[in-house]
This record gives C-alpha cells, sequence and structure tokens, in this order.
C-alpha cells in the first residue's frame, strides 16, 4: 500500500489530520511509520533508547512495515510456502524468512520442485550466513521444538495429568466449602446486627456502645461479601480446559507434521511469542504455560525430583 493509498484511506475512514489540513500528508504518514517512538524507544542525536512510554506496536509489526516500506520483504504467499512471510525471523537481522521455489529438470525432461527458506534480507551485512534451509529440514526443526514439550515417560505424564486433574478437582470442592462457611458467617452477622438493635432500643445498651459496635459488624460484613463475591472468580471448569490443553501440547509435534498449512502457522503462532532461525539452529521461544513444560529437566528426571524435593 502506497503512502498516497494510506493517506486516501485515512480520509475515507474519517480520520482528521488537523482542522486546517484534513488530509494526512505523505511525508507525516512515512514519519509516522518510520517513528522508532511508537515502539516504546525514544530517540537522541541520531541513536534510539528504550524509553519508559507505553509502546503503541509491537516490535514484529514495526519490523513487517519497515521490510515493506524498504521493498526488502520479499514476501511470499503461494501456499507451499507456509512458513514464508514474517511467520519465522532471521535471528540474525531480524528480517523474515522467505521462500523459494526452484525447479530442476532431469535429463528425462521430468521436473522436480525444492522448496528453501532463507533470510529476506536483499542488503546484508558482510558476516550474514548465507544459508539456505530445505523444506524438510525446517518442518523436522520445527517438530523437534515441539517435541520438547511431550513429556517422555509414560508414568511421568499419566503422573503429571493427574496431579492436575487432582489439583483442579480440589479447587472446586476448596471454593464449596469457603462459600459455605462464609455464607454462614454473613447470616451470623446479620443476627448479631439484629440482637444489638434490640439491645439497644430496650435501653440495655448506650448509643455510644451501639454505634461502634454496629461500625465494626458492618466492616466485616463488607470483607465477607468481597471474600464471597472472590470466590466464585475462579472458574473451576477451568481446570477441564487445562488438562485439554496439556493433552494437546503432548501430541503437538505430530499433529504439526500432519495438519494442513493454516492450522501450521496457527499452532506456531499460538505456541511462540518468537520464532527465529539462524545459519544452524531455530529457536522457537516459547509462551508460557508452554515455556515451563518445555524447559522441564524434573520431569524426565524423576531422580532430580527427589534431590530437590
Ligand atoms: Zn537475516
Amino acid at each position: 500500500m502506497a503512502f498516497k493509498t494510506i493517506a486516501d484511506r485515512l480520509a475515507a475512514e474519517g480520520h482528521i489530520y488537523r482542522p486546517s489540513e484534513p488530509k494526512f500528508p505523505l511525508k507525516t504518514i512515512s514519519y509516522i511509520l518510520n517513528n522508532p517512538v511508537y515502539l516504546g524507544n525514544v530517540v537522541w542525536r541520531n541513536k534510539t533508547y528504550p524509553g519508559k512510554h507505553q509502546p503503541l506496536i509491537d516490535p514484529e509489526l514495526f519490523q513487517q512495515c519497515q521490510d515493506i516500506i524498504k521493498g526488502r520483504n520479499r514476501r511470499i504467499g503461494k501456499s507451499d510456502l507456509e512458513l514464508a512471510g514474517g511467520l519465522i525471523r532471521c535471528s540474525h537481522c531480524g528480517q523474515s524468512i522467505s521462500g523459494e521455489k526452484h525447479t530442476q529438470t532431469r535429463s528425462d525432461g521430468s521436473t522436480v520442485h525444492h522448496i528453501y527458506y532463507r533470510c529476506a534480507n536483499n542488503y546484508p551485512s558482510p558476516d550474514h550466513p548465507k544459508v539456505r534451509w530445505r523444506k524438510a529440514e525446517l518442518e523436522q526443526a520445527i517438530a523437534a521444538e515441539l517435541a520438547k514439550l511431550r513429556i517422555k515417560s509414560d508414568d511421568m505424564r499419566t503422573l503429571v495429568r493427574s496431579t492436575m486433574a487432582d489439583a483442579f478437582a480440589d479447587i472446586g470442592t476448596q471454593q464449596r466449602k469457603q462459600s459455605q462457611s462464609l455464607t454462614k458467617r454473613q447470616s451470623e452477622l446479620k443476627g448479631m446486627q439484629d440482637r444489638l438493635l434490640n439491645a439497644y432500643l430496650a435501653n440495655t445498651i448506650d448509643e455510644s456502645i451501639f454505634a461502634t459496635k454496629s461500625e465494626n459488624l458492618k466492616t466485616e460484613q463488607t470483607q465477607v461479601d468481597r471474600h464471597l463475591a472472590q470466590v466464585h472468580l475462579i472458574d473451576p471448569s477451568r481446570g477441564a480446559a487445562a488438562l485439554a490443553i496439556f493433552d494437546w501440547s503432548q501430541n503437538v509435534a505430530e499433529n504439526w507434521l500432519c495438519s494442513n498449512k493454516s492450522t501450521r502457522r496457527e499452532i506456531l503462532d499460538t505456541l511462540c511469542v518468537n520464532k527465529q532461525l539462524n545459519d544452524v539452529s531455530l529457536c522457537l521461544e516459547m509462551r508460557s504455560p508452554f515455556r515451563e513444560l518445555a524447559q522441564r529437566p524434573f520431569f524426565d528426571n524423576p531422580h532430580h525430583i527427589e534431590t530437590s524435593s
């Protein structure tokens, strides 16, 4: 999309630059799209430093925008290059990984296609790795990363699952118990308030004692009401969701390999905050709780539990 198209779109959507000049000038659009301040940075004497203000856009989107502006984004939308187009970034320079399809003609005249992935940077620095990844290699590397989520020992996997199930079952029981005792306290407090009022009306206690005691009862009533509301904030059915996610994570590597293209991208986006590729390795930085699940030496090494607990 050219800057002029962006300006036209903003005008059509009713965005006004300023009353005397309603349409956004092209140089302003360019300034905004190139401005690292929106990333949460500050610029001082041509150098960029992390700022203290809230970023308005995330770095990946900013980088995609930079790639497009500088014409460096060789985004290939062909359906068989599903790992291209910004899904994975080059860990050396931060550019998108793009795909290339090479067609080779054999001596018998038949053709064979090879797909490669590499950094889309057309102006790499001299020390930039010059490596292409074969499609199958990259797919295997991704599956290997996803396989880290699986707890290898069958016994340990079953134990973790049943521990989770017990913990969530316990949440429901705890909630019921807490709710019961708080409701009981609510009616006790109401009874005490009634008796206090009767004692005051019968002139058994004087006004100042009545006022103090009544105030104390009201404070406790407010606290009990608040606790009761909080008890119900945790939805016990989340336990079922957590178990389903755990089961899913245990087979995600296999499922990824046999999924269609859009599901593959969706799985990677769901699991990972960052997907980086260099000349020798792929690094998938996973979101919590998958990160913790992938980095759990103790699950596959029962001895570690005995010594660390
Ligand atoms: Zn690169």
